[in-house]
């Protein structure tokens, strides 16, 4: 198949290169969107990430184009308009499920850098001081932390922390029933959050979910509790955050995930004016540590992505059953 593959960096070309069951790639740096979608004449299929925009007007210049697939290179698809792609008669398949420990494993760093101020500790060694003031952390052992959303992510995050000696509370809108034979306590969000010293976000951005930390949750928090968002940052209402984190009723805030990040992440800005006044407003928090979504970024789990998506696209285009097909 002919595939249009938007969003690439040079290390998903190396992972998409070495997995390549036999099909014609063409490599777009440009994200997918309003502007770019004509680029698709000619291709079968388009490959998107988390920052490509499927909405109705894509697809709708897609089908033009004479697109049968939208093969997404990540688990979320909120990005995507589903209901369009069906009226399209574009399939859309995803990978839902790649090395869940690596994003659980990048929000224990976010916390761990957080508590411990490892990145601050590290530039006052170089510089040559060697003072541990303002540099206290506390143990995670014994302490609560609220975990929203225990799919495979969450699983994974739980597990890790339940090693950790952490009293781990859920809430999630199905239980799982190994995590409480493990230790696992679940509840209403409302008793989760309620004394946590840390949230971390793992559920799915939906209608349902939207800003699900605003004003009115963050007061459901502990007095300076961190939170962390490794999931989608249409999870967490910003400005209200920044408020938070201005009252001290945030202690701490670990984004790996923005709303906005679409016109920012997987690029480099550092010579240029950041026009975003509420990433730069975060930035400038000394008690703010962000990443750009790059949970993901393992060895393994670029293995998975790759393996399952050019699988996907072997069963679409020998009509084989689709096994991660999004309805
Ligand atoms: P998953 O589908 O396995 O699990 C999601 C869990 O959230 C499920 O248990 C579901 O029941 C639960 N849930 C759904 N609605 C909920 C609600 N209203 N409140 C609480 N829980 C709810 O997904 P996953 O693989 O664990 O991924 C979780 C999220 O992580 C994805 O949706 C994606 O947005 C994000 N993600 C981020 C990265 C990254 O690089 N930072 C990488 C992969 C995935």
């Amino acid at each position: 198949m002919r595939i249009a593959t938007f969003s690439t960096q040079s290390y998903d070309r190396q992972f998409l290169d070495q997995f390549n069951t036999g099909h014609e790639i063409k490599y777009f740096e440009l994200p997918l969107n309003e502007q770019t979608a004509s680029l698709t004449k000619g291709f079968d299929a388009v490959c998107i990430f988390v920052n490509d925009t499927a909405n109705k007007e894509v697809i709708n210049i897609l089908s033009q184009n004479g697109i049968k697939l939208i093969v997404l290179r990540c688990a979320g698809f909120n990005n995507v308009d589903l209901p369009a792609a069906k009226e399209e008669n574009i399939t859309v398949t995803r990978v839902p499920a790649y090395s869940p420990e690596a994003v659980a494993e990048h929000a224990l760093a976010l916390i761990l850098t957080l508590n411990r101020k490892t990145h601050k500790a590290y530039n006052r060694v170089r510089e040559g001081n060697f003072s541990l003031e303002k540099l206290m952390g506390f143990n995670l052992h014994h302490r609560k932390v609220a975990v929203i959303g225990t799919g495979g992510i969450g699983r994974a995050f739980c597990k890790i922390l339940l090693g950790f000696g952490c009293k781990v509370a859920a809430y999630d809108v199905s239980v799982d029933e190994s995590l409480i034979e493990s230790g696992v306590v679940y509840g209403t969000l409302e008793e989760t959050l309620a004394g946590a010293d840390i949230v971390s976000l793992h559920c799915p951005l939906l209608e349902s979910t939207h800003h699900l930390i605003n004003t009115q949750t963050l007061k459901l928090f502990k007095q300076g509790a961190m939170l962390i968002n490794t999931s989608r940052g249409g999870l967490v209402n910003t400005a209200d955050v920044i408020e938070a984190l201005k009252s001290g009723q945030l202690g701490a805030l670990g984004l790996d995930v923005y709303e906005q990040e679409g016109d920012l992440f997987f690029r480099d800005f550092s010579e240029d004016i950041i026009q975003d006044d509420q990433i730069a407003r975060l930035i400038s928090f000394p008690n703010v540590l962000i990443t750009s979504h790059q949970g993901f970024f393992t060895k393994e789990a670029m293995e998975q992505i790759a393996v399952t998506s050019f699988g996907n696209i072997d069963a679409f285009h020998k009509g084989q059953q689709l096994l991660n097909q999004v309805e």
